[in-house]
């Protein structure tokens, strides 16, 4: 890492400086790193993947097969196989065959064993599902390497903690599993989706059909790897590739007990319509528009950093994204320039350098949807500051971008963006900040800036977030709950509450 110090230039200096005879370090412009690529060479992948059915490697049944690619530099890097109806129906009976044969009647503390197994095996190849995750998914690998991963095998560790004490969960209640899951997952957290969905099922005696994203399915083909390495038996956890229409299939196979969602809002609304009437049960973890609210008398360093993880990092791909601001009138103006600041030394480019905060954007559509969005922004008359911040030739990138002078009825402050893309709004009281917060179809999670304990305390009851930070954001842990109010879906996921789903508990 190269360390520019800016010694001249009387732009770059303040007077009071350069009558001490000061240099000074210029955080905007002066830092530059050497580029710290993370090296792909001990990944393992294969050219084409087949379908995890049983245990073993299949082809679909309909020969098709698609690509995945890099979205930083639009690089195929594997076939994917398609999955039709019929794949389904197979992985289906495979996993009901595994749960009638072995799983459900396997001792809890046997299980347990085979989660924490693959918790280990996670960590074992920890790097290469970093590198992975972010050649597929577009991710910084400082977020897949820190958090992503880390966190994927902690869910495991923490479920498989859970198997043989699921009485001690619900005292006094006798709990038994449901059955077969099916599972559908987004692209935003390819790798700990699978695990926030597969462990807790697998804990609870449940065997599971998991789809993946169709633009981000690679990690959890190696996922399919580690569980056969861990010698799971077979048909306890079946992944099927394919896109909505394998998805569709799965969630309208009548075998299936559960489906559990992470996705868009439209498509957990067409899934909800589907199973109505049919006696499945289901959770939906669906979009958010969080309110990020920071108070006058909030650690305004500390809040520009909690913002700025909030909405840039991770390219505004989280579903709980701080993606609006609600900033008390009285500090808008330098809390939004403090933003500015910090947005220009942010770093957009290769996902798989250590030093990049915002990698690339995950598909052409997105960001395409992106741009359609932030158009919109400018139509309605707010203002839009993007940051000076130097793109990739190649590839999907989008710079971090703020809008000021949002109103309420803007569509950039209603919609989720699902960018790399903020919008600030202003309050003057805190009956205020609560109601705009709360004026929101959606209902994930939200955030609280303040010195006042009490005040953090009245807030976080009177938000309709099923997460609320306060004084930090987007912090996780596999024991606490997560999941949504309103149209951001229903159920939790992680800790106690998130095995519930998995269970009758009689
Ligand atoms: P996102 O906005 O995160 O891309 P989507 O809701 O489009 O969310 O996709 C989330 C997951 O749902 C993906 O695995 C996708 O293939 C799947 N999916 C899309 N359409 C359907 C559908 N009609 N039925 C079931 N699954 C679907």
């Amino acid at each position: 890492m190269a360390i520019k110090l800016v010694e001249d230039g009387p732009e770059t200096q303040s007077t009071h400086q350069r009558r001490r005879g000061e240099r000074r370090l210029d955080f905007g412009t002066a830092w530059e790193y050497a580029p710290a690529p993370e090296r792909p060479d001990h990944v393992r992948l294969r050219d084409r993947y087949g379908l995890f059915i049983n245990g073993r490697w299949v082809s679909p049944e309909s020969g098709k097969f698609f690509k995945t690619i890099n979205p930083a530099t639009e690089e195929p890097i594997a076939e994917i196989a398609e999955g039709s109806e019929a794949d389904v129906e197979r992985a289906v009976a495979a996993a009901r065959q595994a749960y009638e044969s072995v799983w459900s009647k396997m001792r809890p503390l046997e299980r347990g064993k085979y989660v924490y197994r693959i918790a280990r095996a996670i960590q074992e190849r920890a790097r290469e599902l970093a590198v992975v995750e972010s050649m597929d998914g577009g991710k910084p690998i400082k977020e897949s390497r820190d958090f992503d991963v880390p966190t994927t095998a902690a869910h495991f560790f923490y479920n498989a903690g859970w198997a043989d004490k699921l009485s001690y969960a619900f005292p006094g209640r006798a709990v038994r599993p449901l059955g077969v899951a099916g599972q559908i997952i987004p692209w935003n957290f390819p790798l700990l989706m699978a695990a926030w969905k597969i462990a807790p099922a697998l804990a609870c005696g449940n065997t599971v059909v998991l789809k993946p994203a169709e633009t981000t399915p690679l990690t959890a083909l190696l996922l399919a790897e580690i569980i056969r390495e861990a010698e799971l038996p077979p048909g306890v956890v079946n992944i099927v590739t394919g896109a909505g229409a394998t998805g569709a299939a799965l969630v309208n196979h009548p075998d299936v007990d559960k489906i559990a969602f992470t996705g868009s809002t439209a498509v957990g609304k067409l899934i909800q319509r589907a199973l109505a009437g049919t006696g499945k049960r289901m959770t939906m973890e669906l979009g958010g528009k969080a309110a990020n609210i920071v108070f006058a008398d909030a650690p305004l360093d500390q809040a520009v950093e909690g913002i700025i993880n909030g909405i840039f990092f991770n390219q505004g791909h989280v579903c709980c994204a701080g993606s609006r601001l609600l900033v008390e009138e009285g500090i808008h103006d330098v809390l939004v320039a403090k933003l500015r600041d910090r947005m220009a030394t942010l770093r957009v480019g290769d996902p798989l350098d250590k030093n990049t905060d915002i990698g690339a954007i995950n598909s052409r559509e997105q960001l395409e949807r992106i741009e359609q969005l932030v158009q919109v922004g400018e139509d309605e008359g707010a203002e839009r500051y993007t940051a000076p911040c130097p793109l990739p030739e190649k590839g999907f990138f989008f710079s971090p971008t703020i809008f000021t002078g949002v109103a309420q009825s803007h569509a950039i402050a209603r919609e989720e963006i699902f960018g790399p893309v903020l919008s600030v709004l202003t309050f003057r009281t805190e009956s205020e900040a609560v109601e705009r917060a709360n004026n929101t179809f959606y209902g994930l999670s939200a955030g609280i800036w303040s010195n006042k304990g009490a005040r953090l305390f009245k807030l976080a009851t009177q938000l309709e977030a099923g997460v609320v930070w306060a004084n930090t954001y987007n912090k996780f842990d596999p024991s606490s709950a997560f999941g949504g109010y309103k149209e951001s879906g229903f159920g939790r996921e992680g800790g106690r509450h998130g095995l519930l789903p998995y269970l009758v508990v009689e």
